[in-house]
């Protein structure tokens, strides 16, 4: 498990007992099955003990960051089991991760013992998954759906988008998925929003979505907001299965509240409101409801988060009780106040007494960069400083406000060798290989999954080519069935050629030996490895020289152990117990495996420290949150970076930036640094961003600015920052003017260097190892052309191989 400082701490003293076995152990009453109330109340202050043994009425708990919500949730948990007998099974836990999930798990099982795992404490998709997987038959679908990832939908919506015959330059995937989301998100399905479609682009829009979803249906498959938007639908259209998940559940708590959309709120809503249409007898008592959550900290409103729901909550369910928590146990004073400072600044939020009594604390350190790099540099310099004065690299993390950032920390890291971790960057199961292997899993679990059947009907390739499969697509639209069914028919397709004809057969026969396999409960990793050998994939790329195939076999040789743990895991599949409303379902192991898959979250990849010192840990704003370090790097404090260029003009995305601000400085528990780069590169042009206008809100006194923008000499204007007074001495307090004054002569500076960017073509070789400022790390596969005309093949891990033209790519050779 990973150490305290890097994950969430939920709050529970290990001294309590290490496991069941000890606690048996115990002389008297304690033999009875766990802790006294004493112990599981120890280390919380008043209102946080109120929290834990509050009974009846819906709570909420709202504070500021770090005043130890999580920690009384889980330790309710302990509660509700140990002191008020609640079945384990009828407690439903909201986190925000699957990571934090697991943790809160594993310490509410150090407290009551085993039978802790029948609670259900998991993130609202997982749960959703579970409740889906058993009840879906009801609407048409299979048990067995797959859950479709962002790059499965976008393959998706451009088949879509094309068989509707629509403009491609004005509907493009994505923007169409992300308008499709947020309907779901508001649990509004396809016919609803066609109904409302108010002009041509609207009715487009509204078929895309229709279409998209009975491919979707077709292939068995959910997306992500499916998962939520059915659960809630099944509810709606089914009472007796609302009713079932009312009697069970009796207790439902949600973590990170301020950041659940409306399709959430109304999951919540279904569980545990009272239903005063129901009659009498009929009627199930609501649920107990613990929401905790800090308005301040909701960074989600992009994909459907809607702070009004923790705001409304004692409108929404009136006789609600709140407690307020307002000591804060993590930070210094200094780091709090800055936050307080930095928030103070949005308005119309309920304001907040949070203090500290850890102490003012150090200064924080602040440090004005000639460019990325050298904002890199120092970072790792200071590092450098922490680690040779004792401190552990695991307690570092370095926080920025887009994925894109990571690369030059990493280059400068990579050079000083410093092992990092980068959390959410190019991740493994994007990979393309990686992808291939769970697409043979995918269908061997769900037959009916087109786009990953059709994605590996070729891969490796064995001779079934783009005509073969419009053959074989013609006799499922003739007969009206399915891709997979259709294959198992191929002789009856129409212009099939006997070798194809041969070559479909021989994948049939491999797909049904292992699907018989499947059928048989065998382990998912026995079922991959077997996958990867019979279908050749393995051996393609083994015998391949393409140096960047060696990295695949070793990421394949990586999933199958990622398998192998997960079979050997006895907590990972569905539990035992007949009280529990899974134990019919057939553990099919792979199954399982393919959904913990499916819902992985970046900051589920957070490192586990396994030598004790740990790797420093790279992250975005987004993935931070919940988290705590001792040591925190806040970087790329620009106008136009942080807050992001897309807020500079609209308040209220102004105010969510700030938000995200308040959740970054209060992440760190000691020492905290914030930097920005004066001059900093963007699609391969340098960009001169101001000073982020966080840093102006910033109390002066509590920064200690190493370096200032006087100081800094490499940009091409000094006597910008010598004229102008906003930008002199260590107070940045740019007036608007000032800020004017310097955005200008940044636009020219900015014109020149482009005109002058005179670049010579980077001599390359295969296997080099490239960076592109947009794309991050690469390998060189293959070069064609001569000087100014190279083009150069690049594979960046995720996506397709880009092809590029060396003289005008932003590349630099590693
Ligand atoms: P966030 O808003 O960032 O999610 P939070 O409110 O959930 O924060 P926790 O993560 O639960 O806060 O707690 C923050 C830190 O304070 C943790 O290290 C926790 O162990 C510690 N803590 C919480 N309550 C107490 C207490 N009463 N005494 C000592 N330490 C505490
Ligand atoms: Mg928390």
């Amino acid at each position: 498990m990973s150490t305290p400082d890097l994950s969430l701490d939920l709050g529970l003293d290990l001294s309590l007992g290490a496991g069941a076995g000890q606690r048996e152990d115990r002389p008297g009453p304690a033999a009875r099955t766990g802790p006294s109330p004493e112990e599981l109340l120890a280390g919380l202050n008043d209102p946080q003990q109120a929290a834990v043994r509050h009974a009846g009425a819906p709570l909420l708990v709202v504070a500021g960051a770090g005043s130890g919500k999580t920690r009384v949730l889980t330790r309710r948990i302990a509660w509700l089991i140990s002191e008020r007998k609640a079945h384990p099974g009828s407690i439903l836990a909201i986190t925000f991760t699957n990571k934090a999930a697991a943790e809160m798990k594993e310490r509410v099982e150090e407290l009551v013992g085993r039978r802790a795992r029948l609670m259900w404490v998991s993130t609202f998709h997982s749960a959703c998954v579970r409740i889906l997987r058993k009840e879906i038959d009801k609407l048409g679908y299979k048990s067995s759906f797959s859950i479709y990832d962002a790059q499965d939908q976008k393959r998706l919506m451009t088949l879509v988008i094309k068989d509707l015959d629509l403009d491609p330059r004005k509907f493009q995937p994505g923007p169409v998925l992300h308008w499709v989301s947020n309907h779901k998100n508001e649990l509004r399905d396809h016919e609803d929003v066609a109904a409302d479609a108010k002009n041509g682009v609207e009715q487009s829009y509204a078929a895309a979505y229709s279409l998209y979803q009975r491919r979707l249906h077709e292939a068995n498959a959910l997306d992500f907001d499916d998962l939520i938007m059915t659960t809630v639908h099944l509810m709606q259209a089914f009472p007796e299965v609302r009713e079932t998940y009312r009697r069970r559940f009796r207790h439902v708590l949600v973590d990170e509240y301020q950041d659940t959309n409306h399709a959430q709120y109304a999951l919540i809503h279904q569980l545990c409101a009272d239903d005063p249409e129901v009659s009498e007898e009929q009627r199930v008592e609501p649920a107990e409801l613990m929401v905790v959550g800090d308005a301040d900290q909701s960074i989600y409103a992009f994909r459907g988060a809607n702070i009004r729901n923790i705001l409304d909550f004692e409108q929404d369910f009136p006789d609600a009780t709140s407690i307020l928590l307002e000591q804060n146990y993590r930070s210094t004073q200094t780091i709090l106040t800055a936050a307080n400072a930095v928030i103070g600044h949005n308005q119309g939020r309920k304001d907040k007494r949070l203090w500290s009594d850890a102490g003012d604390g150090a200064r924080i350190v602040g440090y004005v960069a000639d460019d990325e790099r050298d904002e890199a540099r120092f970072v790792s310099d200071e590092i450098d400083k922490l680690t040779d004065d004792g401190h552990r690299a695991g307690d570092v993390a370095v926080f920025y406000r887009t994925n894109a950032q990571s690369r030059v920390f990493e280059e400068v890291f990579i050079r000083t060798g410093q092992p990092y971790k980068v959390v959410g960057g190019v991740r493994f199961y994007e990979r393309r290989e990686v992808r291939d292997a769970l697409a043979y899993l995918r269908m061997l679990v769900n037959a009916d999954d087109s786009v990953s059947l059709r994605r590996i009907l070729n891969v490796p390739k064995r001779g079934i080519g783009d005509r073969a499969v419009a053959c074989v697509n013609e006799l499922a639209e003739r007969e009206r069935i399915t891709f997979w069914e259709a294959l198992r028919r191929a002789e009856d397709a129409p212009g099939l050629a006997t070798r194809s004809l041969t070559n479909i057969r021989g994948f049939v026969a491999l797909v049904e030996e292992l699907q018989a396999m499947v059928a048989a409960g065998e382990r998912a990793d026995v079922v991959l490895s077997t996958a990867l050998d019979k279908s050749g994939l393995l051996a393609e790329l083994e015998a391949s020289d393409d140096p960047q195939d060696e990295t695949r076999v070793e990421n394949l040789g990586e999933l199958v152990a990622v398998a192998r743990e997960f079979s050997d895991d006895p907590l990972a599949g569905p539990s035992a117990d007949p009280a529990d409303v899974d134990a019919d379902l057939v553990a099919p192991g792979l199954a399982d495996f393919l959904e913990r898959v499916a819902l992985v979250a970046d900051s589920d990849q957070i490192p586990d420290d396994d030598d004790g010192q740990g790797v420093v840990t790279l992250m975005t704003l987004h993935t931070a949150k919940g988290l705590e370090f001792p040591t925190v790097f806040l970087t790329g404090l620009e106008d136009g970076v942080f807050p992001h260029s897309r807020a500079l003009g609209d308040r209220t995305e102004l105010e969510e930036e700030r938000r995200l601000a308040y959740v970054g400085i209060t992440r760190a528990r000691e020492r905290l640094y914030i930097s920005r780069a004066v001059v900093r590169s963007s699609w391969g042009a340098p960009a001169h961003n101001p000073a982020s206008r966080f840093l102006d809100e910033l109390p002066v006194d509590l920064v200690d600015w190493r370096r200032t923008e006087a100081a800094q000499t490499s940009w091409g204007r000094p006597d910008l920052a010598a004229s102008s007074p906003a930008y002199s001495g260590t107070g940045f307090q740019p007036t608007a003017a000032g800020r004017r004054h310097f955005s200008a002569a940044a636009a020219r500076a900015d014109a020149a260097s482009k005109s002058i960017r005179n670049r010579s073509v980077p001599s390359l070789e295969p296997g080099d190892r490239v960076t592109h400022d947009s794309f991050g790390l690469g390998t060189v596969v293959a070069l064609e052309g001569q000087g100014d005309k190279t083009i150069a093949s690049i594979d960046f891990g995720s996506g397709p191989v880009k092809r590029l033209l060396l003289r005008v790519a932003p590349i630099e050779k590693l």
